[in-house]
């Protein structure tokens, strides 16, 4: 037994944090007579939100109870229906299924796929269970989606991509924020006090949106470029950044490196050039920069706007050179960051379940990663696979190169772009095994199904868009019938690889000492970072190599994480979409997400409060085009793309450019947004383009 085994599920109040999003709330769970069993409140002595939690965190222990729970595993029957069945009968058809498609078309054949919601011990274990029991290179994430091409642009830029290197506390005591493309009023609302705060003591705020969001609404000067040119926004700005010479060039000589090639780039960029590309006044811009070079702090903060493009990185990149020629990442108060979407998307991209990575943001490529890694396994360094292929192309090569595949924590049939053929392809596996808490729309298409515990009924760790680690508490009983994913990965290496069972273990904390030692001296550094110490310590940011380190909060305050310790400028042009609007499909589509439901919707979907603020998808559209095209507030519209057509009621609004539509994409079914997304990649990050696509838009024909 482990000398700090879970904590037993006891009636005093449990300290935790929130099961959705990047923000991780902290939050109590009480015990209480209610149908949930227990009471949620935001905590006050969590610094982040300060007891402040939004409608999804206050709602989330009504999925614990939900009737739409899974609590048996199910198995596909020769008539084609789910049916209920033994944990053994379904371990057992699992470990088959895999073992069939690995002995018949070898160990590539078996695909894994993961998610950002995933703890840090889960995706630890994914990722090693992958490439150790399986042997296959094919293992991908949904996080894959979220934020990729900031990760990508901060690699190159400083050498190590983690969201904010700042704490977020930060944020009020700068000069000046430029947000882009993030709507946290909808996203991760007790996140807006930071820049009420910042406001309140006279800094700046530039929203940068296709939409004049409840966020832009906040700005003191809100720019509304045309979806997929904030790359030229970015650009135009540093343009005049540099003829108005506001280039902090003591900055750039002693802390950069690349300068004179970006600068090349940039000076191709004029600002009429940009005004005609973006739709953006050029006294708009002017003002942007204004307002930005100004004070003596500074931020840019970017999210899925700028990333979500098949030019993400680039895009990032561009916000970064930004950032660097005035002077701002690796000074107090000042710098760039990423605000991550999921719970644990940046510990669920550090620790292995991505494609390219080991344990600790070691790249699966470099000899000295893998050979330390194996080590930590007791395998041999030489039998793990090589980098795989990214979410969307993992998902593309279904029933292709791939036969089987084992997925957990994510629902691809609603959030995957072009997802009326990521479901065809799903349906095309020889097997499909998939995890969850519900029957989500993937899980309905799978041969077997097991129902998992979720966030309040297990312990795990979380790590926070600050690269704060977190721990989740168990707090309740699962109920009966229900394992965790930990176990699911044990009793299958049981049944394919019981030589390496002892290597999966099903104690989270156990996991967890094993994760510190695989990532001990890596870029994602949790040595020194231990259960005991989370629990009574709240602010551990990685890196932090040793127990008795305080852990990171700010990074780069000297250094970069380059080998000279600079950061990098990199060359970057403005280029098109993938898809640009045409005389056939003649409208940009954007999507995003409402504040009462989270992602794929599979647990909000469940909450009645959060239905009855948010029931189903719209689009949203100009009172222009409404006119043009004949369409009343409410009436049904269909919107279509060369993927497919989504029909939803039509929201008419001042607040959106003309030729822009937006849907919401957290519904299956009709009204699905990702019917008609792109999925065009990012060359480097491989994060599909679902920010923008061209569609045609006309009120539904009745039937
Ligand atoms: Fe949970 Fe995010 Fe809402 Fe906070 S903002 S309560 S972490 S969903």
């Amino acid at each position: 037994m482990h000398a700090h085994s879970l904590p037993s599920v006891s009636s005093a109040p449990t300290p935790t944090h929130c099961p959705y999003c990047a923000l991780q709330c902290g939050m109590t769970l009480t015990p209480d007579a209610s149908a949930e069993g227990v009471a949620v409140t935001g905590r006050a002595e969590f610094p982040v939100n300060r007891g402040a939690l939004c409608g999804k965190g206050q709602s989330a222990a009504a999925v614990l109870s939900s009737g739409a729970r899974l609590t048996t595993p199910l198995i596909r029957s020769a008539a084609g229906d789910l049916e209920p069945a033994t944990w053994e009968a379904a371990l057992d058809a699992i470990a088959g299924g895999l073992a069939r498609t690995r002995d018949d078309h070898g160990a590539d054949a078996c695909a894994i796929f993961g998610g950002g919601g995933l703890t840090n011990e889960k995706a630890y274990a994914l990722g090693k269970f992958a490439r150790t029991v399986l042997r296959t290179s094919q293992i991908d994430y949904n996080g894959r989606f979220c934020m990729s091409s900031a990760a990508a642009a901060g690699q190159k830029a400083f050498g190590l991509d983690r969201g904010l290197p700042f704490p977020l506390e930060d944020i009020p005591r700068t000069g000046c924020v430029i947000l882009v493309g993030s709507n946290l009023a909808e996203t991760m609302p007790p996140a807006l006090r930071y820049l009420t705060e910042l406001k309140e003591r006279g800094g700046k705020l530039i929203v940068i949106d296709p939409r004049r969001t409840r966020t832009a609404d906040q700005a003191d000067l809100h720019l509304a470029p045309r979806p997929g040119t904030d790359l030229a926004l970015a650009l135009g700005m540093l343009h005049l950044v540099v003829a108005e010479g506001r280039v902090d060039e003591e900055y750039v000589r002693d802390r950069t490196r690349g300068w004179e090639t970006a600068r090349a780039a940039v000076m191709a960029h004029w600002p009429e050039y940009v005004e005609r590309v973006t739709g953006v006044p050029l006294p708009q811009l002017r003002e942007a920069v204004r307002l930005f070079t100004e004070p003596e702090h500074a931020m840019v903060l970017t999210a899925r706007g700028p990333e979500q493009q098949s030019k993400g990185t680039d895009t990032v990149g561009a916000w970064i050179n930004l950032a660097l020629a005035t002077g701002r990442p690796g000074r107090p108060l000042s710098g760039y960051g990423c605000l991550t979407g999921q719970g644990n998307g940046q510990g669920g991209r550090e620790h292995g379940q991505k494609a390219d990575q080991l344990p600790g943001y070691r790249k699966l490529t470099d000899p000295a990663a893998r050979a330390h890694v194996a080590g930590v396994w007791g395998v041999d360094p030489d039998s793990l696979p090589g980098p795989g292929r990214s979410a969307y192309e993992l998902l593309d090569a279904l029933g292709g190169d791939i036969r089987s595949l084992l997925l957990m924590g994510s629902n691809p049939v609603v959030s995957a772009p072009r997802a009326a053929h990521v479901e065809e392809r799903l349906r095309s596996l020889d097997f499909l095994a998939v995890a969850d808490v519900v029957l989500s729309e993937t899980a309905e298409l799978a041969d077997v199904v097991l129902p998992v515990m979720q966030w309040a009924e297990e312990t795990g760790t979380t790590t926070s868009l600050e690269g704060r680690v977190l721990l989740r508490r168990r707090a309740l009983a699962p109920p009966p019938g229900v394992r965790s994913d930990l176990d699911v990965l044990r009793d299958l290496t049981t049944r394919l690889a019981p030589e390496l069972e002892k290597g999966f273990p099903t104690d989270p904390e156990e996991v967890f000492d094993e994760l510190r030692r695989a990532s001990a001296g890596g870029p994602a550094d949790y040595a020194g970072i231990s259960y005991p110490r989370l629990a009574r310590d709240e602010a551990l940011h990685w890196p932090c190599p040793g127990t008795d380190h305080p852990g990171t909060p700010r990074l780069f305050l000297d250094r970069f994480e380059t080998q000279d310790g600079r950061a990098r400028f990199v060359p970057v042009a403005h280029r098109p979409a993938a898809e640009e609007p045409d005389t056939e499909y003649p409208l940009y589509l954007t999507t995003g997400r409402v504040v009462a439901q989270y992602q794929s919707g599979a647990q909000t979907r469940r909450v009645a409060e959060l239905n009855k603020a948010a029931p189903g998808p719209f689009v949203e559209l100009h009172p222009r085009l409404a006119a043009r095209l004949g369409i009343a507030e409410g009436d049904a519209v269909t919107v279509t793309s060369r993927r497919g057509a989504a029909e939803a009621p039509a929201r008419i609004t001042a607040t959106i450019r003309p030729d822009t539509v937006f849907m919401p994409f957290h519904w299956p079914g009709r009204g699905r947004a990702n019917t008609l997304t792109n999925p065009a990649l990012d060359p480097t990050s491989r994060m599909p383009e679902f920010k923008v696509c061209a569609v045609r838009l006309a009120r539904a024909t009745a039937g």
